[in-house]
């Protein structure tokens, strides 16, 4: 018998895409909306739009209103202690630059970053271009058997010079929670900040960021079923004080001059500009639809249907997984076959996957593979979909081989 999801329903586009003969499995790219996101946007722009933070009129008040409830709901979703510890930006990749650029002054030459071999490019590239432009050195954590950060080698690697140390809590090509609790007090002894690139962990459950204890926590709206073109980055109160202003413009500026200004603190201070007031409180929408579920039931549901793709791909010879991941999410190669070929037959059959470096090229490299496919799901997959899935994957290795 099959999976069902009970939640599929919520998510018109599944049945679009089914309708056009689509069986989406790319969540971790970007994930579908639920209907509750798409009301909340209608209502939005419907009702009437208005900059937020800047007029006294009714519609402007209302959108203020809306905007700063998703604030609450943010923090409240990651058990930050103030919706003050919440900074909208539009993405999880412009927080991570965000902080890049924030943190530059605490950074001097022959000082140290840290980051792990399994980043994704936008937690690698704004810490290397942040070292090239102090002088500083990136260190790269290696990785155990399992895709793990190896906690032997940060015991050794983190140190006294070390005044950053970036990680992402599950990597979006192996899918496996990294051993954060015991990584961070690493660099914490050290007197560095600690930051976490949530963009894939958080749609994998809930995070209480005051038990995670890191100073910064970046997500992603569109992966976590939310609308694109917003991300928020956690700041935990003292740690939010460290950073400094990076982008100017309008209403993160409490008194400007020509030759000078003084800027507001956090959050108002690293807004700068017209927010996606849209999509922030389309975020807000989709927090309130996601609290509603059983969170239980739904980390049961994508369990199942993870030991089913994990069962499924295990029985396929020459089928090598990624690592060990521990998600609905697996990056795998076949031998002897090319995955842009397999990817381009599976596309031609309607299968929704990913192939190539995923955003993570240093990684792929360590691993010595030019690149995988990633079968990636969400809480609306049931087993239809990966019973097509299967289907597709063994008619096109039959072409290819
Ligand atoms: N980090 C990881 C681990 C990701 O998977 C992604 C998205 N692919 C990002 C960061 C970037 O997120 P965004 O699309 O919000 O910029």
């Amino acid at each position: 018998m099959s999976l069902v999801s009970p939640w599929r329903s919520d998510f018109p586009a599944l049945a679009i895409l089914e309708a056009q003969g689509q069986t989406y499995l790319d969540s971790a790219a970007t994930a579908q909306k639920p209907q509750a996101l798409i009301d909340a946007l209608t209502g939005y722009y419907t009702c009437g739009t208005a900059n937020v933070h800047r007029a006294q009129h009714q519609a402007a008040e209302r959108a203020t209103r809306a905007f700063e409830n998703s604030r609450i709901k943010v923090a409240h979703w990651l058990n930050a202690q103030s919706p003050t510890e919440i900074v909208f930006t539009h993405g999880a990749t412009e927080a991570l630059n965000l902080l890049a650029y924030g943190l530059e002054h605490r950074v001097r030459p022959d000082d140290e970053i840290v980051v792990s071999a399994l980043e994704h490019h936008a937690n690698l590239l704004p810490w290397q271009q942040l070292a090239r432009r102090r002088g500083a050195r990136l260190v790269v954590l290696p990785l155990d058997e399992q895709g793990l950060i190896d906690l032997d080698a940060a015991a050794r690697l983190i140190g006294p010079r070390t005044r950053l140390l970036a990680v992402s809590q599950l990597s979006n090509v192996l899918g496996a929670w990294q051993p954060l609790a015991q990584l961070l007090p690493l660099a914490k002894a050290q007197g560095a900040l600690t930051v976490v690139d949530g963009a894939q962990g958080v749609v994998h459950g809930r995070h209480d960021m005051q038990a995670l204890a890191c100073d910064f926590y970046v997500l992603s709206s569109h992966k976590l079923y939310g609308p694109e073109g917003v991300g928020a980055l956690y700041g935990r109160g003292e740690s939010l004080l460290e950073l400094h202003h990076w982008q100017f413009g309008g209403e993160m500026v409490r008194v400007a001059d020509f030759q000078s200004a003084e800027f507001h603190a956090a959050p108002l201070g690293f807004e700068a500009g017209t927010p996606p007031i849209g999509a922030v409180i389309g975020l807000g929408a989709t927090l309130d639809y996601l609290a509603k579920l059983d969170g239980a039931a739904v980390t049961a549901h994508e369990q199942v249907l993870h030991m089913k793709l994990l069962a499924g791909l295990a029985v396929r010879p020459s089928v090598q997984v990624l690592g060990k991941p521990q998600v609905a999410l697996a990056s795998f190669r076949v031998e002897g076959v090319h995955h842009g070929d397999l990817a381009h037959l599976l596309t031609e059959q309607g299968i929704a996957i990913r192939s190539g470096t995923h955003c993570a090229q240093p990684l792929m490299k360590s691993l010595g593979v030019d690149g995988a496919i990633r079968v990636s799901l969400g809480l609306y997959n049931d087993g239809t979909d990966l019973e097509r899935f299967f289907a597709a994957l063994d008619q096109s290795l039959e072409l290819l081989r």
